[in-house]
Formats: structure tokens, sequence, C-alpha cells
């Protein structure tokens, strides 16, 4: 069967709702499910409303070869104007039970990483202070590694609950996931799904575990275009420097293409300024990993992560877009 066809997906939903495992939408614009406010439609958009709904729906899409996305809270994300001849599955309405144990927080991919930070401040436990402004789900920030403030996930990950293809579920160690600078073996595995994951904590006085997320949450507050539609650091810090700088240093700040703008307050993020468009936001990356590299020899590396087809050119890799969109620069290397 051709997923592309027209006609198609709509037996797919009717499919997904006899099989009872969420709500399902068809042609359900993203743009209403991401940070950025941009992003196309969703062929199928399914959103379970627990663990066994979720683990129905992923057996039953895999065995039939069909095309699946996942989605947390879309705040990492550009989605492609044209949107995504796929099933969306959201994993915000199931996976999200806490447990806690002692020092250790076992909580579902869905959790928000916000909420379940200040889970953590009132049980006394520290740790997720890092988090408390990120956000993200819990299974989002384990593909992303997320981190802020000299932390990160793979700190305080000791297990993680994922479901595979062929495999189903299983519990896999820290070590499995290959935890880097935002990056982890999600990532080179889009066919692997968080479940749940297992968190060690340390014992900590609430107050000050309080007073730390504060001091965190008034910092963004002054760095950061909060308030504005956004997805977070556009580029990854090319260690040891900092991708903000060197797109403020050659003058990017309040550059726009239609209504997408690099931020005046950040300059690694971009903010939608109304009715953004994803090829906006792309072509403003172009233009600033182009300076960028004229400057400094850097290339910088996109940390939010591309969904859909792009504009003209096949493949969803970085690389394909940035040569779909005409793009020569490589690898100073290659
Ligand atoms: C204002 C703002 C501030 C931010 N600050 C930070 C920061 O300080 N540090 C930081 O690291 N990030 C930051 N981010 C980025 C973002 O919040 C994190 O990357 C977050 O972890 C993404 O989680 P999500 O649920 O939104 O994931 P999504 O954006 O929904 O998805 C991200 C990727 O993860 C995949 N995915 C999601 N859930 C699962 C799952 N259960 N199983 C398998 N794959 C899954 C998706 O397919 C996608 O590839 C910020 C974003 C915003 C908007």
């Amino acid at each position: 069967m051709k997923w592309t066809a027209t006609g198609t997906w709509t037996l797919v939903a009717r499919d997904l709702e006899r099989l009872e495992v969420g709500r399902v939408l068809e042609e359900e614009p993203l743009w209403r499910h991401t940070s950025f406010r941009i992003g196309g439609p969703a062929a199928v958009f399914l959103e379970p409303r627990g663990e066994a709904e979720m683990v129905r729906a992923l057996d039953w899409l895999s065995s039939r070869g069909i095309p699946l996305v996942i989605l947390g809270l879309g705040t990492n994300l550009l989605v492609s104007d044209r949107g995504v001849r796929a099933v969306v599955v959201s994993s915000v309405r199931s996976l999200k039970a806490v447990t806690f144990s002692g020092f250790r927080i076992r909580a579902g991919a869905g959790v928000g990483l916000v909420r379940l930070a200040r889970l953590a401040q009132a049980k006394g436990l520290s740790g997720l202070e890092f988090a408390v402004s990120i956000p993200g789900t819990l299974g989002g920030a384990l593909v992303m590694n997320a981190g802020a403030h000299g932390s990160a996930m793979a700190a305080v990950v000791r297990r993680v609950t994922v479901w595979q293809p062929l495999k189903g579920a299983e519990t896999l160690d820290s070590a499995a996931f290959e935890f880097d600078y935002r990056h982890s073996r999600f990532q080179k595995s889009p066919e692997m799904v968080a479940l749940a994951a297992e968190l060690w904590l340390e014992p900590g006085d609430p107050a000050a575990i309080q007073a730390r997320m504060a001091h965190f949450l008034e910092y963004r507050l002054h760095t950061q275009p909060v308030g504005e539609p956004n997805a977070g650091s556009v580029f990854k810090n090319p260690a040891p420097l900092f991708a903000g700088q060197l797109i403020d240093s050659v003058g990017a700040k309040g550059w726009r293409e239609g209504d997408a703008e690099v931020s005046t307050v950040h300059a690694n993020f971009i903010v939608n300024r109304g009715r953004a468009r994803a090829i906006e936001v792309l072509t403003l990356m172009r233009r600033i990993r182009r300076a960028v590299y004229q400057a400094y020899h850097v290339l910088l590396r996109p940390e939010i992560r591309w969904v859909g087809p792009p504009e003209g050119g096949a493949g969803t890799s970085w690389e394909n877009l940035w040569y779909a969109a005409g793009e020569g620069l490589t690898e100073p290397s290659a």
C-alpha cells in the first residue's frame, strides 16, 4: 500500500478508531501542537489515553509498516508547512504515571518536565532543578538529553523503558542510550519510543531546591524571549563557543524572513512574530549559518528537529534540507 495516497489515511484513521486506541483526528494542523506555532497537518493525529493504548497503537502501526512520528509537547520542533504524511502519535495524554520510591522517581514519558521538577522539589529531592524551565515532556527530554544550568537528563536517568518494533517494551540501563550534549541514541533510532524512565535523585532541603529553581526561572526571564512563540535554542553550542554569541556578533539579531525573526533578546532563538512559516525559519537558519561560517569558519548544527517533507527535495535530514534549499555548506573537513 502507498502511504502517500489520499484516501489511504482515512482508512488508517478508521482502523485506529475501531481499535479504540485513543482520539483520532485527520489532517490535524500541527501548529496547534508546537511551541513555534508552525506546521502543516498530520495525515492522522492519534492521542492514546494510557500506556496500554499507546503500546497497542504502536504494535498495530508497526505491524503494517505505517510511518509514525512521536510527538511530545512539540517544544523542540520545526514542522514542515506541508505537514507530515504519517500517523503522529502524541504522548501527552498517555504515559502520565509518576511514582516515588525513596530517592527514585519512575515517570511516564508524557509527563511534563516542569511538573516533574516541581514534584521532586515537593518531596525534597534534588537533581532536577535545571529542568524547571524546560517546557517539554520527559520523553522529548530523553531524546534530546535536555539540559540547562550545567546539568542534563543524563545526570539523573538510570533506566529507560522503550518500545521497539518486533521487540515490544523493554527496560534498558542509561548507558544504552549514548547520552551526550543534546544527543541520545533515540536520534539515531527514530523507531524507538520512550515509554517511561527511572530517575535517581538526591535528598535535599525543599526550600533550597525551590530557591535554586526560582533563580533559574528569574535568569530566563531576562535572557530569553519569554512570551513569543519559539522552539528554544535553534543551534547547538559549538563547544567551547556559544552559538548565541557567534550569531549576535555577526549582527543577526532582528534579521527577519516574513514573520520569523532572530530574537532581539537572545540571538540563538528565532521567534514567530505572527504567521511565520517553516520555510521562513529555515531560510533564516541558512542565513545565520552562512554568516557565522564566513566570519569564524564554524558550522553551526541545528538543535531543533525538523519534521515532515522538505520544501523541494527528498529526505528529512538537515543536510538534505540545506541542499534542497541550494545551500552548499558542508562540514569544513569534507
Ligand atoms: C522556551 C523554551 C526553552 C527551552 N529551553 C531548553 C533548555 O534550557 N534546554 C534544553 O535542552 N532544551 C530546551 N528547550 C527545547 C525543548 O523544550 C527540549 O528539547 C524538550 O526536551 C523537548 O521535549 P518535547 O516533549 O517538547 O519534545 P518534542 O519537541 O515533541 O520532540 C522532540 C523530539 O523527541 C521525539 N520524541 C518526543 N517524545 C518521544 C518519546 N516518548 N519517544 C521517542 N521520541 C520522542 C520527537 O519525535 C522529536 O524528534 C526549550 C524550548 C523552549 C520552547
